[in-house]
């Protein structure tokens, strides 16, 4: 969709509200508590509902991730196309200014919000035959702008795990990636679990931890003292890629937020045939999506709005 498209398609709230509505309920109002099928459009609440059954009032937003928000709908609607026709994504500040937003706050929260809706619930694991491996990549503080220790040091680094799938004939489809706690057994074993189809074959490096994995076919690649980029390519490209990503787009990934980021990438390289469809997508997943607050994406509990 182009800009202009996208600008006559949604003009105001009332467009962006009236999408809402026929994208949840595509066959007509649905009270979410006694399922009645007639209700009034209240004049005294933009774009909210009163069921003539049981009285409850329902906005268009109600139990999406725009629920309670300060932010106009049209902004969110903006918000939306702008990173899914940016194809590599778009930074705060960058929002902040396309849709001149108050604050540098603001754009963030947005964007954390939207990254949450990169996740569809529903998604499936991967099938076939799933690269595995495990990455460092620096990370960003406040003091300094990147942070990366050298060889081995781990201050200044962020461990990764990520998983690509392969078609039975070797080319690559969708992945996974995460943030790693450490190189146990447990915590590289739950990645996997969380990743990949029982059954499916696993290759490794053949490092201990993935030894003990159970209801795979788990077949390790160490050939003599032949590097994993050689033997495992895929996934080696996919962390090159995310790296390569993550400061161009973003100048370095901060700690806390490292996994929004890697959603966010993966969301990208698994639509990479697709990104026309971000869009629909974006907002598809985010209808479905419960509500967060500031101080949730934070990892804190204190109500906050956007
Ligand atoms: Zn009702």
């Amino acid at each position: 969709m182009s800009r202009t498209a996208f600008a006559e398609r949604f003009p105001d709230n009332a467009a962006c509200a009236r999408h809402l509505f026929e994208k949840r309920w595509p066959n007509g109002f649905v009270c979410p508590k006694c399922q009645g099928a007639k209700a009034w459009a209240l004049d005294s609440k933009p774009f909210t509902f009163e069921c003539v059954g049981c009285g409850r009032q329902t906005s268009v937003t109600a139990g999406t991730i725009f629920h309670r928000s300060h932010l106009p709908l049209l902004a969110w609607f903006q918000a939306i196309y702008a990173v899914a026709s940016h194809s590599n994504g778009i930074s705060a500040l960058q929002l902040q200014a396309q849709l001149g937003l108050g604050s540098y706050k603001t754009a963030w929260l947005m964007l954390q919000k939207l990254r949450r809706a990169m996740v569809d619930p529903d998604r499936s694991v991967l099938e076939d035959i799933v690269e595995v491996d495990e990455s460092d990549i620096p990370y960003r503080t406040k003091a300094d702008p990147i942070a990366g220790g050298q060889g081995r040091s781990a201050i200044g680094k962020l461990h990764i795990i990520g998983a690509i799938e392969l078609s039975p004939e070797g080319q690559p489809r969708r992945i996974r990636l995460a943030p790693l706690e450490n190189f146990s057994a447990p915590s590289i074993g739950a990645f996997v679990a969380g990743a990949a189809e029982a059954g499916a074959t696993v290759l490794s490096d053949g490092f201990s931890a993935y030894k003990s994995l159970k209801g795979y076919n788990h077949k390790p690649k160490v050939v003599g003292k032949m590097a994993a980029h050689v033997v495992m390519p895929w996934i080696h490209r996919v962390f090159a890629n995310f790296k390569r990503w993550a400061l161009g787009t973003y100048h370095g990934v901060r700690k806390p937020h490292l996994h929004r980021y890697l959603d966010e990438f993966v969301f990208r390289w698994n639509r990479r045939r697709h990104m026309k469809s971000s869009f629909d997508t974006l907002l598809e997943i985010g209808l479905r999506m419960a509500p967060a607050d500031y101080w949730g994406l934070i990892g804190r509990t204190s109500p906050n709005r956007i």
